[in-house]
């Protein structure tokens, strides 16, 4: 078949996320190697956002690969539940090497937002099961935590859910700490603190992703999950986007003294070559499901709960995550942004310019407010785009969130893209 009869094919059929009558046709993508995607007919694209941000290594990893492969003739699938085998016991030996040492037993599921969603079951079936009643949850204005109703739920509350509100659980949302408001959403955060009815507190540490790569402090973090302590709430750390180095640290939770009692894992995990999510949990969580009674138990699980090819390329991953060379390319890319944020953050365009490790944002300033149906969004992609590199704005927000091997000279061609865009005017 042609180019032109696949995607005749696709526009009919194919039903893709965030489908836009404005598009005419998708990219079709043949192959990928390292930070670029090619087409059929050659062109190479840069890919500045890691295929959605779970893109670590680059593309067709080769190490990756054949790791993959090698398990695939020896043991494609097993059902996880009353089996075990040995890519997902190496692997949680893998995990818990790097997580915070608190964290002891991990669940598996297949992506970001089933990793949330078996966090906000664990922590209500917690309370249930120790016969306590904690009908609420804290989260944060503007979060995204994934796309399934438990996730929705818990999602700052937008056009994106609207048609789905009434079906949405209750929960308490502080408003984002930017630094002005700081003590006054501590304060908040308190109050609701103490009203005991809290089961958990759920957040995307650092860095809320969908909501613009909005970042805020590991001070203010830290004093929120300390109240959490000291009021018995179960704290969950979505670092479904910030895990696996993003932030400069392995976790974002490490910049903080005290650890969740829950981490949600995704994206990353297995540097983007596989679906996977993961949920993990300390003893104590783990012990209120101990029981002799069976309705204790937690009835969850996917069919594809620990597939070994899943646990291979996390495996694999981990091992490239390991390397002093991967160390030192996420200090390289967490330096230049430093250093790009420096150089244009007086500019007349910018709004505001952040980073935080390997995570960069550029919010450019136009009339209407900062939002994902900004106007300048579409005109930003094309842009972008028609010089063969991938971002995709949110709203009036660019960002960068590349694999690490991304080179200087690949960092600067996008740089010099983003300042391009209005310098030449
Ligand atoms: N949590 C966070 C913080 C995310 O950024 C995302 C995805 N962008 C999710 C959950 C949901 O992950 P998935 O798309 O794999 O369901």
């Amino acid at each position: 078949m042609t180019s032109e009869e696949l995607l005749q094919i696709d526009k009919k059929n194919i039903w893709h996320p965030f489908d836009l009558v404005t598009i005419d046709y998708n990219i079709l993508i043949e192959k990928a190697e390292g930070v670029y995607l090619y087409t059929p007919e050659g062109r190479q694209i840069l890919d500045a956002i890691g295929s959605w941000w779970v893109n670590i290594h680059g593309h067709a990893n080769k190490y990756i690969a054949e790791k993959v492969s090698e398990q695939l003739h020896t043991l494609e699938h097993v059902i996880f539940a009353g089996f075990t085998h040995k890519p997902a016991i190496q692997l949680v030996k893998n995990l818990l090497s790097i997580l915070p040492n608190n964290q002891q037993k991990v669940f598996f599921s297949d992506n970001g937002s089933t990793a949330t969603e078996v966090a906000i079951k664990m922590a209500f079936q917690y309370w249930y099961n120790k016969g306590e009643n904690k009908p609420k949850i804290i989260a944060i204005e503007g979060a995204y935590h994934g796309d399934t109703f438990g996730a929705m739920s818990v999602g700052g509350r937008s056009k994106f859910n609207e048609p789905f509100a009434p079906y949405l659980f209750d929960v308490e949302f502080i408003q984002f700490p930017d630094k002005k408001n700081d003590s006054e959403v501590i304060v908040a955060f308190e109050n609701l603190a103490k009203s005991g009815q809290i089961a958990a507190f759920i957040y995307e540490p650092l860095i809320q992703g969908a909501a613009g790569m909005r970042m805020y402090t590991a001070e203010t973090l830290e004093k929120l999950l300390q109240i959490a302590k000291q009021h018995q709430i179960i704290c969950i750390a979505d670092e479904v986007m910030t895990g696996f180095g993003r932030t400069g640290k392995l976790f974002a939770s490490l910049h903080c003294q005290t650890a969740p009692d829950i981490m949600c894992l995704s994206k990353g995990i297995t540097g983007g070559t596989m679906a996977m999510g993961v949920t993990t949990c300390t003893s104590n969580i783990y012990e209120a499901f101990v029981s002799e009674d069976i309705y204790k138990i937690f009835f969850h699980g996917h069919s594809y709960t620990g597939n070994p090819l899943a646990c291979a390329a996390a495996n694999a991953s981990f091992d490239l995550l390991m390397t002093d060379e991967c160390s030192r390319n996420i200090e390289r890319i967490s330096e230049a942004n430093i250093q790009f944020c420096n150089k244009i953050k007086s500019k007349s365009w910018v709004k505001d310019v952040r980073s935080l490790g390997t995570v960069l944002a550029v919010e450019f300033k136009t009339e209407s407010d900062s939002s994902y149906f900004n106007n300048l969004r579409d005109k930003l992609y094309h842009y972008f785009l028609n010089q063969n590199i991938l971002l995709r704005p949110l709203g009036n927000i660019i960002y960068l969130i590349p694999p690490y091997i991304i080179t200087n000279e690949e960092l600067e061609r996008i740089y010099n893209a983003i300042e391009g865009m209005f310098d030449e005017k």
